[in-house]
């Protein structure tokens, strides 16, 4: 693996040296062959080496283990430090034509580890395995998992847990709680330091902007925008979306008690700690705006040395975020329909099949999936509910509208509209398993979402909703 470490070349501000604590006795639980492969990493072919490696037990050569500063808004209130309590970034690997940070996840406490103790259980680390390399599969963007490692020690939370620790790859690891953390600080030369870092990094094309800040702002708005549009596309909620859990680089990043919803709610909350709805399924957008606004705030000093011009640019900038999420959204959503032209009534069309959805109680999944056997033919069959009948009527008269063949127009619908996500209610059953060693259910599931297209006959009972008596109420972030 070869590493080249650009942010161990900051300032010494931006994070603390520290090394991963060995663990008793590593195991690799999960080691994802096909990613290491598509990546030209080459990890150590034995076993107890690449688990000494992904558990923290031996630094690899390159790697200048550290743990990042960084701040944030935690459900609106601001944390001025938190930073990797639990992890620590092993370096950076030049793999298949990119930069990649590689972390380890649950490797022991750090200088910013409060009173945590730096580790992770089975259950968070398997749980962010499959559902990040779901996403993967779904083409959204997402940090990879590369392996989890049990580390044959014990975690305590509500009860004693088998520990593990995931490797973790991302785009970086740079949150909206970075450039917080420095701001928080008054230290503008570190923001400023960040900005070029991002931009270098993440956005290379905006090198030599005439804004670098507020162009630096604009891209990431519209990675957001993009990204949240994604999310919605397949019911995903991530649950706990902090200022520290926004990457700038636009993936979907920390998953906790992250979920994909079975029954379409606009209001869907599953994370047992979110209270007030706060991360809703339909208040992504929205908090995705509001955690730029955050981000704005930390640029004003650069944007211009005028305060009120600083302000005025940055408002307008932001404001555009709605007109942009929305367009993506119905690029998200056209795609779903299977429509490739574009007319006005759009989104509408689209809106009225969510609401469908959600007072009738359909599948998300299952009720996009089954469009592609209703362009031709009978759309609708008995069992479906009038408003969908009616529904599944407009967008028929809407499809006789397009040109391309319908049976491109089929193989596109399947093509976008997954038959497999990780549903809850599978997820838990998984992770049950694995907690006493049984890889079997994780492994058939991870098969299935890696795959989310392709009806295969072997799956298909993981593409069920689950029975009433199955269904998953609430996730947990098990920190
Ligand atoms: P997260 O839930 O991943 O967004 O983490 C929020 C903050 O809590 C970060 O600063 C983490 O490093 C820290 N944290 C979470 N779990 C632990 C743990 N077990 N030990 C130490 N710090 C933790
Ligand atoms: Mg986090």
């Amino acid at each position: 693996m070869r590493f080249d470490n650009t942010y161990a070349r900051l300032p010494e501000r931006f994070y603390t040296r520290t090394s991963p604590t060995p663990v008793k006795a590593p195991r690799i639980l999960k080691f994802n062959r096909k990613l290491a492969d598509e990546l030209g990493l080459a990890p150590p072919t034995d076993d107890a080496a690449r688990a000494a490696i992904f558990a923290g037990n031996v630094v690899p050569d390159g790697a200048e283990p550290v743990a990042l500063a960084y701040a944030g808004h935690q459900f609106g209130h601001f944390v001025p430090q938190l930073g990797d309590g639990r992890a620590v970034l092993l370096g950076e690997v030049l793999a298949g034509g990119r930069r990649l940070d590689m972390q380890l996840k649950g490797s022991g406490r750090t200088p910013f580890s409060r009173s945590g103790d730096g580790r992770a259980a089975f259950g968070p680390v398997l749980r962010e395995y499959v559902v990040s390399e779901a996403m993967h599969a779904l083409g959204i963007p997402t940090t990879r998992s590369l392996a989890a490692t049990a580390t044959g020690e014990t975690v305590l939370r509500e009860e004693p847990l088998r520990g593990a620790v995931l490797t973790r790859l991302a785009a970086s690891h740079l949150r909206i709680g970075t450039f917080q953390f420095f701001a928080a600080r008054r230290d503008e030369e570190a923001v400023r330091l960040l900005v070029d870092y991002a931009i270098t990094r993440h956005y290379p094309h905006l090198q030599g902007a005439e804004n670098s800040a507020l162009a630096l702002f604009n891209a990431v708005l519209r990675a957001q925008a993009r990204l949240i549009a994604q999310w919605l596309g397949v019911g995903f909620i991530h649950g706990v979306m902090n200022t520290d859990n926004t990457s700038i680089a636009g993936e979907t990043i920390d998953y906790g008690p992250c979920a994909f919803m079975d029954a379409f709610n606009h209001m869907a909350v599953f994370s047992s700690i979110d209270m007030q709805g706060r991360y809703a399924f339909g208040q992504q957008a929205p908090i995705a705006q509001w955690n730029l606004a955050r981000f704005a705030e930390t640029l004003l000093p650069l944007i211009d040395a005028d305060k009120d011009a600083s302000v005025r640019k940055a408002t307008e900038a932001l404001e555009t975020f709605m007109d942009v999420f929305r367009g993506e959204w119905l690029r998200v959503m056209r795609a779903k329909l299977g429509l490739l032209r574009e007319e006005e009534s759009d989104f509408d069309l689209a809106n009225a099949l969510l609401n469908v959805m959600h007072d009738a109680d359909l599948d998300f999944t299952l009720t996009f999936r089954s469009l592609s056997s209703r362009l031709e033919g009978e759309a609708s069959v008995e069992e479906d509910p009038p408003a969908l009948k009616e529904w599944l009527a407009t967008w028929r008269a809407r499809c006789e509208r397009e040109t391309a063949p319908a049976a491109e127009r089929r193989r596109l619908l399947d093509a976008v509209n997954p038959l497999f996500i990780p549903r809850n209610h599978q997820v838990e059953r998984a992770l049950q398993l694995a907690a006493r060693d049984d890889m079997s259910a994780f492994d058939l599931l991870l098969e299935a979402v890696q795959n989310p297209y392709e009806a295969r006959e072997d799956l298909l009972h993981l593409a069920i909703p689950p029975k009433p008596g199955e269904r998953v109420l609430q996730t947990f972030c098990g920190t």
